[in-house]
């Protein structure tokens, strides 16, 4: 019954950012367990009083561009298949690429929510770079700033009206 928000994106996005600031003054679970729970990391957080756990997907071991991809959509079908909510990360620094797309891809075909984040837009003069995700063909995307926290609130009065 628990509410699950899952964190998903290539690497680099800024997802353990995410995490971490959304576990502020929470104490994350350590997991330690082997298996498909060893590359993911989960945590406790709450917005206005409504309690939700977080995972924050990603630890990929980069080798070989098959190995990475293989990766990906790994921890993606996880997260599709644990989360009550999805957050896919991308970044506005290194804009929309082709692995964004095949994410993108994979996550439309769940039926849980998912919400567009685009991260590092730290100031106003990145909104504009922003719209190029349009191009996913999506109606709504999130602009936020992992680092400074900016755009959080956001997201989150959203993501807890699904619970
Ligand atoms: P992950 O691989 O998706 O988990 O990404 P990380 O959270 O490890 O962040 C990757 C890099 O991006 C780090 O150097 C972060 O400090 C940086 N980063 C994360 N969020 C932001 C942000 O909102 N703005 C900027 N400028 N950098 C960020
Ligand atoms: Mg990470």
């Amino acid at each position: 019954m628990s509410n699950i928000v899952a964190i998903v994106g290539r690497p680099n996005v800024g997802k353990s950012t995410l995490f971490n600031r959304l576990l502020e003054r929470r104490e994350a679970i350590v997991d330690s367990t082997a298996g498909v729970t060893r590359d993911r990391h989960y945590g406790k957080s709450d917005w206005n009083g409504v309690d939700f756990t977080v995972i924050d997907t990603g630890g990929y071991d980069v080798g070989t561009d098959d190995i990475f991809e293989e990766e990906i959509r790994k921890q993606v079908q996880l997260a599709v298949e644990e989360a009550t909510s999805i957050i896919f990360m991308m970044n506005v620094e290194e804009g929309l690429t082709d692995t964004d797309y095949e994410i993108y891809s994979l996550l439309r075909r769940s039926n849980k929510p998912i919400y567009i984040v685009i991260n590092k837009v730290d100031s106003a003069k990145e909104e504009l770079p922003a719209t190029e995700f349009y191009q996913l063909g999506i109606d709504k995307y999130y602009t936020l700033s992992s680092a400074t926290g900016s755009g959080t609130g956001e997201i989150l009065d959203d993501i807890v009206k699904d619970f």
